[in-house]
């Protein structure tokens, strides 16, 4: 069955991510030749949880994770996919799917293609989300995700997120001995202080963790890789007959750490549905309700989950003392709230 991959960038590229993918993912991509090996990527399996005031506990991860950066990993993924023989269409940018009897009509850059099936992988917030007028783009968003990668002394098997008032910050290690540091932030926080450094100087360091990370760091890029306006609300598993797979059917909060996961999870059920429906030829209906209910079963309690997280432990004094004294004092049950933000392996 001929695959093509629209993608509107050029490979490699940086992106906002925390670039900590979830164990639970391990038998799918060792599976099919795509777990990253050759970058030896570090392996995760501590957490480190700190309060505004820096007060910190430490829990073990049960099933763990590596890091792995988006420039690295996603380079690799695109080149597998070339080896299996989809064609990979790069600095192409889809700005239309029409469907119509039966059939996908997709404009990208000057090419206009048909298809059978296209799944919807097109991340948080897209042209595409404009032009198939969902409901989620009319509203704004709150979020800016901020990222860097740097040389600091961070332990390989260990992931921290330390809070500030309105967001907090992850730091895990990625290969060749480089960290990712990343953060989301309230936007009206950035609107406040103007200006990144700014809102670091005034905002992020009142946490000493990670005011000491910036002290004894390198930063290794010129400026952030920065996003915003980017939304936890709920989203459709398909929209006008697309299948859509991670951030475009749905985004999880970072602080679970498996966007990632979710997404190539996502991928995998439409993918074998879609043989399935090839292979039994039933009837286009069929495979849009058996997407829709294996998408909801796996991910919907997920994404409620992350954001009552985000909302209860996160972001300020009182909730990231809650949450610190959970860790401290309350640990089976602090485990099992970082077992139940991941899924089972796959
Ligand atoms: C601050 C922050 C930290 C995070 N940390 C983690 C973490 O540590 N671990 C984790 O697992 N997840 C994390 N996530 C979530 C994770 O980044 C996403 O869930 C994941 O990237 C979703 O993958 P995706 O393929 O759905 O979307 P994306 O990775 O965004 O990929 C979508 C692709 O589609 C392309 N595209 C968009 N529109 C078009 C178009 N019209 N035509 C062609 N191409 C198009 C884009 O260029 C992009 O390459 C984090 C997210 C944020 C915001």
């Amino acid at each position: 069955m001929p695959v093509v991959l629209f993608e509107k960038k050029t490979y490699p590229f940086h992106r906002v991510c925390g670039e900590y993918v979830s164990n639970e993912t391990l038998p799918f991509l060792k599976h099919n030749g795509l777990f990253p090996e050759k970058f030896e990527p570090p392996s995760v399996s501590r957490f480190q949880l700190s309060a505004i005031n820096g007060k910190s506990a430490f829990l073990p991860l049960d099933l763990g994770g590596f890091g792995i950066s988006r420039y690295a990993f996603d380079h690799f993924l695109s080149q597998q996919a070339r080896a299996a023989g989809v064609q990979v269409a790069e600095n192409c940018e889809v700005s239309r799917v029409q469907f119509n009897q039966d059939r996908f009509v997709i404009q990208a850059n000057d090419h206009t293609l048909e298809a059978d099936v296209v799944v919807g992988a097109f991340g948080k917030r897209s042209r595409l989300d404009v032009q198939l007028n969902r409901g989620f783009i009319m509203k704004r968003s709150p979020y800016v995700g901020i990222k860097y990668h740097i040389k600091t002394n961070h332990p390989d098997d260990l992931i921290a997120l330390h809070n500030f008032n309105g967001g907090y910050l992850g730091i895990s290690n990625v290969e060749a001995g480089k960290t990712n540091l990343c953060y989301l932030v309230h936007r009206n926080l950035l609107k406040h202080y103007h200006t990144i450094p700014a809102l670091e100087e005034n905002v992020l360091f009142k946490n000493p963790h990670i005011k000491n990370i910036y002290a004894n760091s390198t930063f290794l890029f010129e400026k952030p890789e920065v996003i915003n306006e980017f939304s936890f609300a709920p989203k459709e598993p398909v929209y006008n007959h697309l299948l859509m797979v991670g951030d475009s059917a749905g985004m999880i909060t970072p602080l679970c750490g498996n966007g990632m996961a979710m997404a190539i999870h996502a991928a995998k059920l439409a993918t074998d549905l879609v043989l399935q429906q090839v292979t039994e030829k039933q009837p286009r209906k069929w495979l849009e309700k058996s997407y829709q209910y294996a998408w909801k079963k796996k991910f919907a309690g997920r994404l409620r989950y992350g954001r009552w997280v985000q909302h209860y432990l996160f972001g300020s004094h009182l909730s990231s003392d809650l949450a610190i004294r959970l860790a401290l004092y309350l640990r089976p049950i602090a485990r099992l709230m970082i077992k139940q933000s991941h899924g089972e392996p796959f």
